[in-house]
């Protein structure tokens, strides 16, 4: 059997097109997990395709083509689907927008898998080579995490990124944050790995730097400590995932420093204390952002920090209140991006029932582009303004001094501010419209994608 698997990219960030270069990309491991999955019985031929980094073939020699996708790839994801599809191949769409629209995905898909692929994708890969595949299928209730493949990172083409060094040893949230597809699309939980099989894969991996990709490393404060102090004596330099709550908890945070944490991805959100209570994140605390970055930077931890414009609450001056806030904390990476009301979810359903959603193009569903009307402002205010903070955060003075400020991992924080300046300098040209045209698909393909999702959405 030759089984190709395929993650589609945005166009944003699509190989040779997109703006993000090798330098600030680690390498995802949805496609190496399914790959690790495939039964050793069937003998499997097996490719992966990730698009950010090499293009997707226009000949599809497989039996078998597997396509994982976010909402942002899903019109992408449809493209390469109904290619496949018109040259043989039998197509499988997984992923978190199959999950939350599978009537949509099984108008381009033999089959769909919702929800985690760990017990589901194994089964279907069984039934297909028995020629008795079904159309859908579901993860278990209760999905396990327990004794899992380590996944082929034989099968990436380690060159093309940072590193191939990406580990997870959860899944999941149990929080709620309004504008956040996890919780929704995996429930509001977290699912954890045996410590000691997270542990074994971490041992075994090439070189000393490692991504941990969990959206809330510290969702399970009991199991963090744990994995932490078996990680310390590992002595590897690791970049993870967790809430303003983590300088919160005295011995959580020094077990995460001693563990060789040296940066870590933050969701801020928001400078104004009245709209995260209004999105059930009350527990960032805005008058302490800057002792938290603090404490951060003194043990060594750089911070990206994350910003969402667009929220109810804002009005337009948003914009330059959360730039000078961003100056004032000395971030070491800031991300700025605007609410997505993602199809499938409860607010979706809320903005559409009051009329606001104005755009189901998927493809602009990548949190760079206003899809709704907001509340306190116009749509284009929305997008401008998110365009100049963009710009103002990464002009050149701007970066020089939150780096110096900052004194941590100075090197890769050099690398990364000047990656996201250009991508900050590139994000107001860039059109995923004419570039979804220009990649081989067809305008008339584009807009049967955009008829069939509003049918479905
Ligand atoms: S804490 Fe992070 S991962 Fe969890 S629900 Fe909120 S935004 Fe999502």
């Amino acid at each position: 059997m030759k089984l190709l698997l395929i993650m589609p990219s945005g166009s944003i960030h699509r190989h040779r097109s997109g703006n993000f270069k090798k330098v600030l990309r680690y390498a995802p491991l949805t496609l190496t997990t399914l790959a690790a999955l495939v039964p050793a019985n069937l003998g499997a031929e097996i490719r992966l395709i990730d698009e950010g980094v090499e293009p997707v073939p226009n000949d599809f020699d497989a039996d078998l083509v597997g396509i994982n996708a976010i909402t942002g790839t899903a019109p992408r994801a449809y493209a390469i689907a109904d290619r496949a599809r018109s040259q043989g191949c039998t197509v499988v769409l997984g992923g978190v927008h199959p999950t939350l629209l599978p009537d949509e995905a099984l108008l381009h898909s033999d089959a769909i898998v919702t929800g985690f692929a760990e017990q589901a994708w194994p089964q279907l890969l069984h039934d297909f080579s028995e020629g008795r595949m079904k159309r859908v299928y579901r993860a278990p209730s209760n999905p396990s995490l327990e004794g899992l493949p380590t996944p082929r990172r034989d099968l990436l083409c380690k060159n093309a990124y940072i590193t191939v060094n990406s580990v997870y040893a959860s899944r999941g949230c149990p929080n709620r944050c309004g504008f956040c597809v996890i919780p929704v699309a995996w429930g509001q939980r977290a699912y954890l790995r045996p410590i000691h099989e997270v542990i074994h894969e971490i041992e075994a991996l090439d070189g000393r730097d490692l991504v941990l990709i969990d959206p809330n490393l510290i969702a399970n404060r009991p199991y963090a400590r744990q994995l932490f102090r078996e990680m310390a004596p590992l002595r590897r330099r690791w970049y993870g995932l967790a809430t303003t709550e983590i300088t919160d908890d005295k011995e959580l945070f020094d077990l995460l420093v001693r563990s060789g944490c040296k940066g870590l991805f933050i969701g801020f959100e928001s400078v104004s204390q009245s709209t995260l209570n209004r999105i059930n994140k009350g527990f960032n605390p805005v008058h302490r952002y800057k002792e938290i970055v603090r404490r951060l930077h003194d043990r060594g931890i750089a911070v990206q920090g994350a910003f969402v414009f667009g929220f109810d609450n804002d009005d337009p001056s948003v914009f330059e209140r959360t730039v000078e806030v961003v100056a004032e904390l000395k971030i070491d990476l800031p991300r700025y991006s605007v609410f997505t009301p993602f199809p499938g979810t409860p607010v979706f359903n809320r903005l559409s029932s009051q009329q606001r959603i104005f755009e189901k193009d998927w493809s602009l569903y990548d949190a760079q582009h206003v899809v709704f009307r907001p509340n306190r402002m116009t749509a284009e205010q929305l997008q401008e303004g998110l365009y100049r903070a963009w710009l103002e955060t990464y002009k050149l003075s701007s970066i020089a001094r939150r780096i110096v400020a900052s004194r941590c991992t100075p090197l890769v924080s050099i690398a990364a501010n000047l990656g996201y300046k250009y991508y900050a300098a590139k994000l107001s040209q860039f059109d995923n419209r004419t570039l979804v045209e220009s990649n081989n698909d067809t305008h008339k393909d584009h807009a049967h994608h955009a008829r069939s999702r509003v049918q479905t959405g």
